[in-house]
């Protein structure tokens, strides 16, 4: 019996990790990968973001890679299970490494990969990176962070087989300082990236409360059926609601204690907005959205 032991332990290593990643149809062209409306930790493995497949018929087209190499290698080999393509061009919503760190797999097979000028200024490439440091070791490996191959610094439209990508990057700090969006007008189809979060409370630390409204709103005008968020399952037409309620009554609670005169922590134990209580996130995110916000109201 003393050979079971080595035996398991040699099959436990040579076993690579692998996540299990449930491709879900949206519409006939798009299939998305959900992940769980939390933090990165050793549980999810970095499974807390959004990332979808176009089907262009002649190839596919990635919306954000994922948190690691194998999260980006798992997405797809589950896309080549339902139709074997290949992958054309990869798009980066913004900077945050969740939505990225999969590019080494892509860039592997040479696959272009474009982001916003963004990339050029604020993508942190620190060893660890964050989810690096909040995920098992198994589930990183062969992450190399690998930065968009091209960056746009404008508005731009492609057609890729038969689809038409318009890409469209915000004026204004939102989520992130250059946040970039895809739409597709045949089927007014919206991948929002973090502009959209649902399920769980919106980050705003490092954003702009201001800026991501009027970002929304501007959104708006697409007149999308289809809002395929950063995080989160909604994809309704109605799908970006929730993130506008909650940046804009935070803002006009956030702008009455400033006009009633109250500091910081007051502030902070004022504006509980317990409608958002329940939400996923809700203890870890809540408090530091407010304050980074008030120090961008108190100057207005
Ligand atoms: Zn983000």
């Amino acid at each position: 019996m003393r050979w079971i032991l080595p035996l398991l332990i040699s099959f436990t290593t040579l076993s690579a990790f692998e996540f299990a990643l449930n491709p879900q149809r949206i519409t006939p062209e798009v299939t998305c990968f959900f992940g769980e409306p939390e933090v990165m930790n050793k549980s999810n493995n970095g499974n807390m973001v959004n990332t979808c497949y176009i089907n262009t018929k002649k190839s596919y087209v990635v919306i954000d890679s994922g948190s690691s190499y194998l999260y980006a290698k798992s997405a797809y080999k589950a896309m080549q299970k339902i139709k074997p393509l290949p992958v054309e061009l990869v798009i980066n919503t913004h900077v945050h490494d969740d939505h990225w760190l999969g590019n080494g797999f892509f860039a592997q097979k040479g696959v272009m990969v474009l982001g916003s000028v963004d990339f050029v200024h604020n993508a942190i490439i620190d060893s660890p990176s964050r989810i690096q440091t909040h995920i098992s070791p198994e589930a990183y490996v062969g992450t190399i962070p690998t930065l968009p191959t091209e960056t746009i610094s404008s508005d731009k439209t492609l057609k890729i087989g038969e689809q038409e990508l318009k890409l469209h990057l915000m004026e204004k700090k939102a989520h992130s300082a250059k946040d970039l969006v895809v739409f597709l007008p045949k089927s007014r189809t919206l991948f929002a990236g973090d502009l959209v979060f649902n399920d769980r409370v919106p980050s705003l630390v490092g954003g702009d409360i201001n800026g991501w409204i009027d970002a929304l709103d501007d959104l708006k005008k697409l007149n999308a059926t289809t809002i395929i968020g950063g995080h989160g399952f909604r994809t309704d037409k109605k799908a970006a609601e929730m993130t506008r309620n909650y940046l804009t009554e935070m803002r006009t609670e956030i702008r009455a204690a400033i006009g009633e005169g109250l500091g910081i922590d007051e502030t902070i134990k004022k504006v509980q907005m317990p409608a958002y209580q329940s939400l996923k996130m809700y203890d870890t995110l809540h408090r530091g959205n407010v304050e980074a916000s008030y120090r961008m109201l108190e100057w207005e």
